[in-house]
């Protein structure tokens, strides 16, 4: 099922990038740094829309609200989130040319199968096992190492505690738990939302905006009672809503599993809660921003693979052309009391709470997201290349609802009072709400091209008719037919 590695496509949407505004590398005029991204005008757009889409899906829970919280925490922090132990990540250095290569990654691509979350041990043991070489220079290994990847900060004069950028977003939602549920009136499930930026040492940081070194997550966190987890009270809505699961035991056949939300309750043993926002996920993923169903699965992650403190940990996968199969973007994570009760442990403060005379700690569920990595997918998806060497079209096909201006507006010539009338169809667009591009030089049919290669779905054209009837043409991306509207009806092609 996976699609053979097509690195000419990563190449051309990296180009398309740079050359229209989606993305750049950081600091380019001054060589940069690898691992982080600039946003230009059309990234930053994608960006937000597909936060503004999952901030009404997710948010439209009566519990659920967003927070905002520092990029700066303290050390005791990651001590209790268990960041400062365990948020390591397995390096090997060549012995010939020096260079420290992530080894569970060069295993990867020296084996063709992923190896994310073993032990330095067991990667050591791969690595002789195998005879994997440096793939620079195909020089002998050593013995896997490992590297905390979190960025220590020096704040003040340096002295008292140490400071480290978060690593997730998730903890800052955690240290400020108790006084949420406080202010919420103390009751349970409680969602608090963050978007906010992370940031992690990668050792190789890689694929564009997939691995990076400064990224922004998007995630909820969802406090619940325990003894609840079994039971969701809509849960009729969804059970007869197909879930489409890569569990573990598909792996061989790599297939996915299409299983009722009932099924997999009942067969699967995954608790109501917890298979309620599975179908939440994927209705966002495939209603919302209207993924071809086949590019989407949840992918079971071994008792290897996964955090300790997962007790349930399903991957959101998508399946990008341009990497070579399914990627990770997200994540649901059932992460118990973990992160609550470290922090109680740690701070000396009492992270239970009191319901119906029972006092227990709440448990997590994390509905987790990678926004880069799904601005990336849409460009993945949307990328499309139509005719020949000679005459070859770059289509962007995105959802209407992220492209980045509902229309663009052109005068086809600059004279003869065409401009004037463009401007004032532009004038009522933009008071109707609408996002507008407004172009006046070059052909029209490479006014057309630009829109196509940045995803702008509806072209209108204003000409000499326009001024004889009141009508445009409005021209379609996808299919490049033009028909002739009235301007009173041009919001009614949305
Ligand atoms: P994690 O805490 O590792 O589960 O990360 C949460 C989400 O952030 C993942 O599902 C990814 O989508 C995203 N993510 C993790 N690491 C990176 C990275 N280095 N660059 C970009 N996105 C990342």
């Amino acid at each position: 099922m996976d699609i053979k590695k097509d690195s000419t496509k990563s190449e051309k949407i990296e180009d398309l990038a740079k050359r229209r505004g989606f993305f750049n590398q950081s600091s380019e005029i001054y060589g940069s740094l690898s691992g982080l991204y600039d946003y230009g005008f059309l990234g930053a757009s994608l960006k937000r829309k597909w936060e503004a889409l999952w901030r009404k899906h997710f948010l439209d829970e009566d519990f659920a609200f967003e927070i905002e919280t520092t990029n700066i925490m303290p050390e005791p922090v990651f001590r209790a989130s268990g960041h400062l132990e365990n948020f390591i990540d397995p390096t090997t250095r060549c012995k010939k040319c020096g260079t420290v290569h992530r080894a569970d990654h060069i295993i990867e691509e020296f084996l063709g199968e992923s190896f994310e979350g073993l032990s330095a041990e067991k990667l050591t043991e791969i690595i002789h096992r195998h005879r994997v070489k440096c793939p620079k220079c195909k020089g002998q290994l050593e013995d896997a190492a490992t590297l905390n990847m979190m960025f220590p900060l020096t704040i003040g004069t340096g002295e008292g505690t140490k400071p480290y950028l978060r690593p997730e977003t998730a903890q800052g939602v955690y240290v400020n738990f108790s006084r949420a549920f406080e202010q919420l009136r103390k009751k349970l499930p409680l969602g608090l939302a963050l978007i906010g930026k992370a940031y992690r040492n990668e050792i190789s940081p890689r694929n564009l905006l997939i691995r990076q070194r400064e990224f922004t997550q998007a995630e909820l966190q969802i406090f619940f009672d325990p003894e609840r987890i079994g039971v969701h009270e809509r849960f009729e809505q969804i059970a007869d809503y197909k879930l489409r699961l890569f569990t573990l035991a598909d792996k061989k056949s790599n297939t996915i599993t299409e299983i009722t939300c009932k099924d997999a309750a009942a067969k699967l043993k995954l608790p109501q809660f917890y298979v309620y926002h599975l179908a939440k996920i994927q209705k966002f993923y495939l209603d919302v921003l209207k993924l071809p169903i086949d590019k989407f699965r949840f992918r079971e992650l071994s008792e290897e693979e996964r955090a300790f403190y997962n007790r349930i940990h399903w991957d959101i996968e998508i399946n990008l052309e341009s990497l070579g199969g399914f990627k990770e973007i997200g994540g649901l994570h059932y992460r118990t009391d973990h992160d609550l009760k470290g922090h109680g442990k740690i701070s000396g403060k009492d992270m239970s709470i009191s319901i119906d005379d029972r006092r227990f700690i709440p448990n997590v569920l994390e509905l987790s997201f990678g926004v880069d990595r799904n601005v990336y997918a849409l460009l993945d998806l949307s990328y499309h290349e139509e005719g020949d060497e000679k005459d070859r079209r770059i289509v962007l096909r995105l959802p209407q609802l992220l492209s980045p201006f509902d229309f663009a507006l052109f005068p086809l010539v600059n004279k003869d009072n065409i401009p004037e009338k463009a401007q004032e169809i532009k004038k009522m667009l933009k008071e109707k709400g609408f996002g507008i591009f407004y172009d006046d030089s070059g052909s029209i049919g490479r006014r057309y091209r630009r829109m196509d290669e940045i995803g702008v779905a509806k072209c209108i054209t204003i000409d000499h008719q326009t001024l004889e009837d009141s009508t445009v043409t409005i021209r379609d991306r996808d299919t490049m037919t033009q028909i002739r509207v009235k301007i009173d009806d041009i919001s009614s092609y949305i």
